[in-house]
């Protein structure tokens, strides 16, 4: 497993970890995947995954990097603080070694979220802040509001079909030595990468390289300088096929094949406010009625 420096912290860790949303194969396809060298795990409160991160690292607790985010509803410093413990407490350890920021959250100052961020860092519960879905102007912010304490992280989604971060945010992480910690590295549900992949590229170079598709592209992401991928799998045979996907490279040409094969999106400003303003539920319906929009008033309101 090949490592790669986590911001400007000097601590190299996996550029593989193990992503845990909708997880639940039980512990052991976990450690086996953490034996196999991908010692990063990433969960959060919100995911009802943290008691089982807790059992599969029993015992190397030590030799794991874990990672946990607080929901932006738990946001006011008292929630935080509140939501921060319970996390270690389901993980069953003293301090974590990653506290994101699930999501930004406009409605709570960031100052009061950071402030409370900044005393878990101070009592050693936490030893590194990360935040995730924040756009640069937010990172700018937290930043500022974090103070000393530098945000190592920002976890974004990036993959072979959504390369939204390109448009800024990941040059941006780049320049300031903040990792970029890719979710949904196989598109969510794996399938979609075939579907945007009409001449069957991926297949083909997965013939030609010995490895999964899968593996291509996961491998195409940590191709990106300070970019790390965190798949999910819910059997022992995905986890241990994903983080094989390290210790090698595609070569120039085999990303260049891949980046003008596959069809991939870049989410608009619009898209990227609805998501952050808009519960789930009406996140489709407001974009639907604001695409609708005479063109001029839509260029008002964005
Ligand atoms: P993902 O890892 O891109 O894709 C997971 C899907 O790919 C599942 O359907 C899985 O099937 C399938 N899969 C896994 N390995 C495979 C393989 N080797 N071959 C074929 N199919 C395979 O999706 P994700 O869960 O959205 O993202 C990964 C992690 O990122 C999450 O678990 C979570 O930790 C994090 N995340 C963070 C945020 C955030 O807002 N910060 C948002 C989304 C995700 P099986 O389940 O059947 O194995």
């Amino acid at each position: 497993m090949r490592v790669k420096e986590l911001g400007r912290t000097g601590v190299q860790i996996p550029e593989v970890g193990i992503g845990t949303w909708n997880y639940h194969a039980g512990p052991r396809p976990l450690r086996r995947g953490l034996e196999s060298g991908a010692l990063f795990i990433d969960t959060a409160e919100s995911y009802g995954t943290e008691t089982v991160v807790g059992e599969a690292v029993r015992g190397i607790r030590d030799r794991v990097f874990i990672a946990t985010k607080v929901s932006p509803e738990n946001f006011r410093a008292a929630d935080f603080r509140k939501s921060a413990e319970a996390s270690l407490t389901r993980l069953g350890i003293d301090a974590v070694d990653l506290l994101q920021l699930h999501a930004p959250n406009p409605a709570i100052p960031i100052e009061e979220t950071m402030g409370a961020l900044a005393q878990l860092v101070e009592a050693g519960k936490v030893r590194f802040c990360g935040v995730s879905n924040f756009s640069v102007d937010q990172l700018r912010a937290a930043q500022q509001a974090l103070g000393r304490h530098p945000i190592v992280s920002n976890q974004v989604r990036y993959s072979l079909i959504d390369r939204t971060i390109e448009s800024g945010l990941l040059a941006y992480c780049l320049a300031q030595a903040i990792a970029v910690i890719a979710y949904s590295p196989l598109g969510r549900e794996f399938p979609r990468i075939a579907e945007c992949d009409p001449r069957g590229t991926l297949a083909d170079l997965a013939r030609a390289t010995g490895k999964s598709p899968a593996q291509i592209a996961i491998n195409w992401c940590l191709c990106h300088d300070g970019v790390f991928a965190i798949p999910k799998g819910n059997s022992e045979q995905h986890i241990l096929e994903n983080c094989a996907a390290s210790d090698w490279r595609l070569t120039a040409e085999q990303v260049a094949l891949l980046d003008a094969a596959i069809q991939y999106r870049r989410r608009s400003r619009l898209d990227a406010m609805v998501r952050q303003l808009m519960p789930n539920s009406l996140q489709k319906a407001a974009l639907r009625a604001v695409k609708v929009l005479p063109a001029g008033l839509r260029r008002r309101i964005l």
